[in-house]
């Protein structure tokens, strides 16, 4: 199995060589290259860039189980990140089965081995510090691959009204998605608007932890953690942070605005532009063509690419993450929206309140 993955890479590691050396290289979408590496590359553990613009040298790979968590959807080689983010989550699976009686996690997609744009899926999860945890509970046996790829995953939220689906719910899941947030590692956890307002409903007094769950597309079935640039990764770039506020108030823009049907004179959703190895930091190329880690895992030595100066945090207009099928249409600007009625509307939202403009329809797919 490794030697048949590592001569898969040495011939994908090849091909890149060529590739980026030459004009088809600098043509080829970076997430087709980045979605052809099998195993992680040597060297210690970094993120290099953004969430939704980076890489990630020297990942480690979930185990595919343990006491209180499996791994879902192995055919898509995605349950690599910062060994950090490994352990965390480790951790956090048996936090969860002791706070919230939640018996295990159903981890989904973590990174790519080397991290990247992915051909599917995410806009983030590039950088080994985002995974996605299910709204389902461990079962009690260990399941076949074949079921952790096809076995259905139910959403939480009523399609109808973007609400709660209360025969779904169930209180251990803000237990679950609470236990997350408290962790001091995590930064953000993304939700759908739903279960932001059932968080927001049932939590009681104790609410700081509500600050960093974030609404989001999507993420009806599962919720998407995010933890912070770690150590050693002087090319990270921390995202900016959550303010104050438990955000309880500010989620009528999504019910009102961002999920409901478009009018029939908006602007047809247009699909992002692939990323071409341009736009990631030039330490990513250097990542596609380091050797494979020995055994698929990490800690060699060899020395990971840098870059001279850490970047600025990044604003939170191109910050946060759209999950699950569909890339976002890029942000142009933070414009306000025309005052005057438009002859079409608008293809972007007023700023949702607490100034995160966001794309106003989730594109049909
Ligand atoms: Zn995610």
């Amino acid at each position: 199995m490794l030697s048949g993955s590592r001569s898969r890479l040495s011939l994908a590691t090849l091909g890149l060589i060529s590739a980026l050396s030459g004009p088809a290289g600098a043509q080829t979408p970076a997430k087709e290259l980045f979605g052809s590496e099998a195993t992680p590359s040597a060297g210690p553990p970094q993120s290099i860039g953004f969430y939704s613009k980076g890489c990630l040298s020297g990942a480690m790979e979930m185990p595919k189980d343990g006491p209180t968590w499996q791994v879902m959807k192995p055919s898509r080689n995605r349950a690599f990140a910062h060994p950090t983010m490994i352990r965390f989550l480790q951790r956090l699976s048996a936090d969860a089965a002791r706070e919230a009686h939640w018996r295990g996690l159903l981890f989904g997609d973590m990174a790519q081995p080397r991290g990247g744009p992915m051909k599917d899926g995410h806009a983030s999860h590039q950088i080994g510090l985002d995974a996605d945890i299910y709204l389902t509970e461990m079962p009690t046996r260990r399941l076949s691959p074949h079921e952790r790829d096809t076995m259905p995953l139910p959403s939480v939220i009523d399609k109808r009204t973007n609400r709660i689906d209360l025969s779904r719910w169930r209180p251990e899941m803000l237990k679950l998605i609470r236990t997350a947030a408290r962790e001091p590692e995590v930064e953000r956890i993304f939700v759908h608007p739903g279960i932001k307002e059932q968080l927001c409903k049932t939590a009681g007094r104790d609410r700081a932890w509500l600050n960093k769950v974030r609404p989001m597309f999507g993420h009806d079935y599962h919720f998407h953690v995010r933890i912070s640039c770690q150590p050693g990764s002087p090319n990270c770039q921390s995202q900016e942070s959550t303010g104050k506020g438990d955000g309880c108030d500010k989620l009528d823009w999504w019910f009102n605005v961002a999920l409901r049907p478009p009018p029939p004179n908006a602007k047809p959703y247009k699909k992002p532009p692939p990323i071409f190895m341009a736009a990631l930091p030039k330490a990513c190329a250097a990542v596609l063509n380091q050797p494979a880690a020995k055994g698929g895992a990490v800690m060699a030595a060899s020395p990971a690419p840098s870059l001279p100066q850490p970047p600025p945090p990044v604003a939170a207009a191109m910050s946060d993450d759209f999950d699950d099928g569909v890339q976002p249409a890029p942000i142009a600007s933070p414009a306000p929206p025309p005052l005057a009625p438009a002859t079409s509307a608008p293809a972007y939202a007023p700023e949702p309140p607490g100034g995160l403009p966001m794309p106003r329809f989730r594109p049909a797919h």
